[in-house]
């Protein structure tokens, strides 16, 4: 049984049986036999579906927003905007699939010789519940312009959001069984990797489930793009800015109630200026409000699950038992729910679970450097490679810092690290492998063809 428990109050909304295996067969034989009928038609015939789900996504703006609210305590203001956010990855897919998958032609000694990309079929998403629109339109969008279809295992507490994506694709005219929800708990994707129908997995989650995934999709040669979570350094050197540094690095710890594979999560700071930062940065988060993700004024909501709630505040227990200094939160509130207040975490060092693991929550670590190339240093230092920025007054040396030092997928300079349709998006390391978005995403699930005349 998958369960859906507002996490604001850990009550029970709904519960939904599990597929049978009988079922998950017949859903997989459908969806292959959509593909077929789809994969045969063209681009012109598919971008007005695609710009069709943008209006379908507007439309039920709020109401996915409360949906996510209640499912998982994402704060409504915030789940408006990842729904706007999906229609725009699917307009963005709509109206460049073609040229991103257009022929392209290579000189050889051939009389004609071209690329030509080519769908796979039928693709697995195994999905969490942070972003639970958005992680499934980036991988939705590009799949079905390239002429794929896709089977959704959406985390196990946000079944309802599933569900309604699954209706979004229904609503703006695509074939019936081409995106469909698989409502199953993460014991039987091993079988469902396993199944002849299913040619390749994308999965957004954890180290341990992609692992488990990967491994899995190994053994009988499918191929996987993996997105795991992230501990995004954001590094304070000596000339930055720190009117612009604090509020964006706050924000991006904040993103989500903390839970977002990409929020900034080590701050790593130039001694020269860290008392300074550490002062602006609590200032700034004492003042976010902490309350109902259906109340328009709330910054952050309750944490999504209890169990995560209790494994961050492990973390933040142990890191302070080994020196770390909590300079705010750090308390489980004395009330139903899953919250979690804003933290920070100071003297953060190496062997703590602040400095080496990643916090999927509001509790930011700042960890003081040397000087620049100690900030580099420790910046690397990290067996995740999501994301990472740099914040410096001198543009030239951030550039360089970016793209030279630091050993992430996605580097930004005096700005928060966030995905954009029109980029790559995707890490390196634990982080996992494989780009989603932009003309690299939408290649990563199709047949990169050679075809060669004499
Ligand atoms: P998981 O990685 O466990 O869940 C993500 C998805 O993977 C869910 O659909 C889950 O299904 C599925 N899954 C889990 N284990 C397996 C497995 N062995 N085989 C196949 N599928 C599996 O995330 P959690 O919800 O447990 O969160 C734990 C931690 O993961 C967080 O604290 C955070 O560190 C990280 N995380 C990272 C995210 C990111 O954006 N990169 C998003 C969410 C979490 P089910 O729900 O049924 O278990």
């Amino acid at each position: 049984m998958l369960q859906s428990i507002n996490p604001t109050n850990d009550e029970v909304i709904r519960e939904y049986e599990e597929l049978t295996e009988q079922e998950i067969a017949s859903v997989l034989q459908k969806s292959q036999t959509a593909f077929e009928q789809w994969r045969e038609t063209d681009f012109s015939h598919r971008a007005p579906l695609m710009k069709k789900a943008a209006e379908v996504l507007r439309d039920h703006r709020q109401e996915y927003a409360e949906l996510m609210a209640r499912e998982m305590g994402k704060p409504v203001l915030g789940g408006r905007s990842e729904v706007e956010k999906c229609a725009w990855v699917c307009e963005y897919y709509a109206e460049h699939a073609e040229s991103f998958l257009a022929d392209q032609p290579i000189e050889t000694d051939a009389s004609n010789s071209f690329v030509a990309f080519q769908p796979l079929g039928v693709v697995l998403a195994v999905m969490p519940w942070n972003f639970p629109f958005w992680q499934v339109f980036r991988f939705a969008a590009p799949g079905l312009m390239a002429g794929n279809a896709g089977v959704l295992k959406h985390a196990s507490n946000v079944t309802g959001c599933a569900l309604a994506i699954e209706e979004v694709f229904r609503e703006a005219g695509f074939p019936e069984h081409l995106f469909r929800t698989l409502k199953i708990s993460s014991s039987k994707v091993g079988r469902v990797i396993e199944h002849p129908i299913v040619k390749a997995v994308t999965l957004t989650g954890s180290v341990p489930a992609g692992k488990a995934v990967a491994q899995k999709a190994g053994s009988v040669l499918k191929k996987t793009v993996l997105e795991l979570g992230g501990s995004d350094p954001y590094v304070i050197l000596e000339d930055a800015d720190l009117d612009l540094a604090v509020p964006t690095c706050v924000n991006s710890r904040l993103i989500n109630s903390g839970q977002s594979c990409i929020a900034a999560k080590r701050f790593i700071v130039v001694d020269k200026v860290r008392e300074e930062f550490e002062q602006r940065f609590v200032d700034i988060m004492e003042q976010k409000t902490m309350g109902d993700p259906m109340d328009e004024g709330s910054d952050i909501g309750p944490q999504a699950r209890t169990d995560l709630r209790d494994e961050l505040h492990g973390q933040v227990e142990q890191s302070i038992k080994q020196g770390a200094q909590c300079l705010l939160g750090g308390k489980i509130p004395g009330q139903k729910g899953a919250w979690y207040p804003p933290t920070v975490l100071a003297n953060v060092k190496p062997g703590m679970p602040a400095y080496g693991e990643e916090l999927f929550g509001p509790v930011a670590s700042i960890i003081t450097a040397k000087d620049e190339d100690d900030a580099i240093r420790i910046a690397n230092d990290s067996r995740f490679g999501l994301g990472a920025a740099v914040f410096t007054r001198d543009a030239e040396k951030g550039t360089h810092i970016a793209a030279e030092k630091l050993q992430a997928g996605c580097c930004f300079v005096n700005s928060l690290v966030k995905s954009d349709p029109r980029l790559p998006f995707g890490g390196i390391r634990e982080s996992g492998y494989g780009r989603e978005l932009s003309h690299f995403g939408i290649k990563e699930f199709v047949n990169i063809k050679t075809v060669y005349v004499k």
